[in-house]
């Protein structure tokens, strides 16, 4: 096995997803390039514990791999959480973060010669909006693409609108969003609402019609 190589990374930008999700882009000054394959996932060693692996905390990239230097994470604060806590109160722009990775084998299949169906909700969108930024920059061929994206509440929708957006370049990715405590339901009574125009038995005539 390779030996594990651990990255001095700098944050150079955090942004509010929604209010209680940032966005944090790192770079890694120290070379050029740090590659990953879309889906993959880095560990930080936060200051957080004196024990070493109670210090290590993964987190998917949510950006696509560019062949920079940078790549974004999405994450949310857990209440009670100490690496959130960390990264939420502590870390600013400038703030070093040890890491290692990238890691993990969850990515896209070499040739995308079925329908690719994504399931998740909260910061699980991560790895998917990767692999779709990437099938749309590098022009990957592939047949239909879903994301299927699930929140109790409307704000927990995650990179809504860059999703409405991907539609538009991908013409074969469609974008379901299912909020259990929206308001109002529609119709009323029912458990899930969807965006106007898609029902249930539109999303699933739309993945099996
Ligand atoms: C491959 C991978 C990818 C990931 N990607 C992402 C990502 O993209 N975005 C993201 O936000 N997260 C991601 N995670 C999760 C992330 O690694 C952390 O687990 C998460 O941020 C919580 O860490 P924390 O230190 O804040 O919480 P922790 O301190 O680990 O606590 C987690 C929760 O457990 C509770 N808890 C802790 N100790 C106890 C106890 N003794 N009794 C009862 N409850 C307790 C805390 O209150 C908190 O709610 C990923 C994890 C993996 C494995």
């Amino acid at each position: 096995m390779p030996p594990t190589i651990w990255y001095e990374g700098r944050v150079t930008r955090i942004d509010p997803l929604n209010s209680n999700t940032r966005s944090f882009w790192i770079e890694v000054p120290e070379t050029d390039r740090f590659d990953f394959q879309a889906g993959q996932f880095i560990t930080m060693d936060l200051p957080i514990h004196e024990k070493r692996l109670q210090r290590w905390r993964s987190y998917s990239i949510a950006s696509a791999p560019e062949g920079t230097n940078a790549f974004e994470l999405c994450i949310v604060q857990l209440e009670g959480g100490l690496a959130t806590k960390y990264l939420f109160e502590e870390v600013r722009v400038g703030t070093a973060i040890r890491f290692k990775g990238p890691g993990g084998a969850f990515v896209l299949p070499e040739t995308l010669d079925r329908d690719v169906v994504m399931i998740c909700t909260g910061t699980g969108v991560a790895p998917f909006r990767s692999m779709l930024l990437d099938i749309r920059n590098k022009d990957i061929p592939h047949r239909k693409l879903h994301l299927i994206f699930g929140t109790r509440f409307e704000e927990a929708i995650l990179y809504k609108a860059e999703f409405l957006d991907l539609m538009k370049s991908l013409p074969k990715f469609t974008y379901f969003r299912g909020v259990v405590e929206g308001k109002p339901c529609e119709p009323p009574g029912r458990p899930t609402r969807c965006p106007p125009g898609i029902r249930a038995p539109c999303l699933y005539g739309s993945l099996f019609g």
